[in-house]
């Protein structure tokens, strides 16, 4: 059985020889209004990005900064999708899913679902046997903004200030510059996590590159993984009718026919690039389903 949502985080190598699930659960209902803040739930099958404008829409804050990621809600605690300085496991309060084997529905509680980062217990004990039928989510109804990430801030007084629309507009349109549309140009979005290394890993890094960026991470120190594949000399490389993109060297692309294998041809060799040069593995972000892996 695999479970697909809007398939914008999966890179299928060959055909799968089993059940594909989609859902189709499309409610959205606010559970409880307190004066401070409501709690949300969304069906599995609702669009994410589609969740994000009802939310700001209402006046309810806290998923502003994940305006535009692709997808659906029911895999958004899968990787417990993040951007701008904000993850979902912030906002979610509950996860609802099937046991796939014995057809039982269970809740979990935000502790019980494990998140990290780009983390779950949806890619561990329960990968593939829990079919996520709805998320609850508590959100804000006096909105604490997140401005401090990259060009939000600026892109936000743009705009004329900070409010649920302008964070969500600012976001938006700082994705687009920079992100290739995926209607244009296939892409799994980030293909790679950012590594989370030792500070001593960190300081022989900066031995190379003195101006390496990161970001704390508890004891540990997160690099981005597109400045590593950019200084590796990789954006824009293209191998076969796979590319690094241009623009965001953390995004692989079909430039029009690339198979899969095209595709972890390329990956590997951005791995094994990255590896020689510093001495971290890069580890894929995508879900690769099939029988060749990365
Ligand atoms: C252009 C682009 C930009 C992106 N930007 C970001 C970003 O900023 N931040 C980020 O975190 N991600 C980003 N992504 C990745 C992607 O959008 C997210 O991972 C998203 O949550 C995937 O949703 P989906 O419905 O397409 O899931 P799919 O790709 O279909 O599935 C992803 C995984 O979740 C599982 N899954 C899906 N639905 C369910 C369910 N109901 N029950 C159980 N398992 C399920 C699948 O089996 C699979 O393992 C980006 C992708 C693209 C193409």
């Amino acid at each position: 059985m695999f479970f697909l949502g809007g398939g914008s985080n999966v890179l299928f190598t060959s055909d799968f020889d089993g059940l594909v699930l989609h859902s189709g659960i499309k409610t959205l209902e606010v559970l409880v209004r307190t004066e401070k803040e409501v709690t949300v739930k969304a069906g599995a099958g609702v669009v994410w990005d589609d969740l994000v404008q009802w939310c700001v829409d209402n006046g309810f804050g806290g998923l502003e900064n994940l305006s535009d990621i692709p997808g659906t809600v029911g895999a958004s605690p899968v990787q417990n999708i993040g951007a701008y300085g904000t993850e979902a496991a912030e906002c979610i309060v509950a996860v609802h899913y099937v046991d796939y084997e014995t057809g039982l529905a269970y809740s979990l509680s935000k502790a019980e679902c494990a998140f990290g980062y780009r983390d779950s217990v949806f890619k561990h004990a329960l990968a593939g046997k829990a079919i996520i039928t709805s998320v609850d989510f508590v959100l804000n109804l006096h909105p604490q903004f997140r401005l401090d990430y990259g060009d939000v801030n600026r892109a936000v007084e743009a705009l004329g200030g900070a409010s649920l629309v302008n964070v969500r507009k600012a976001i938006t349109g700082i994705r687009r510059s920079k992100l290739p549309d995926i209607s244009e140009l296939g892409n799994a979005g980030s293909f790679f996590t950012n590594p989370v290394v030792q500070p001593e890993m960190y300081a022989q890094l900066q031995t190379i590159w003195p101006d390496v960026p990161s970001y704390s991470s508890g004891d540990r120190v997160k690099v981005p993984a597109g400045w590593l594949i950019d200084r590796c000399g990789l954006k824009g490389f293209v191998m076969g009718n796979a590319a690094v993109h241009k623009n965001q060297a953390l995004v692989l692309v079909n430039l029009g026919g690339a198979t899969a294998a095209e595709i972890v041809e390329l990956a590997r060799y951005v791995i094994q690039t990255v590896f020689e040069k510093t001495g971290i593995t890069l580890v894929p972000e995508v879900n690769v389903v099939g029988s060749e892996k990365i």
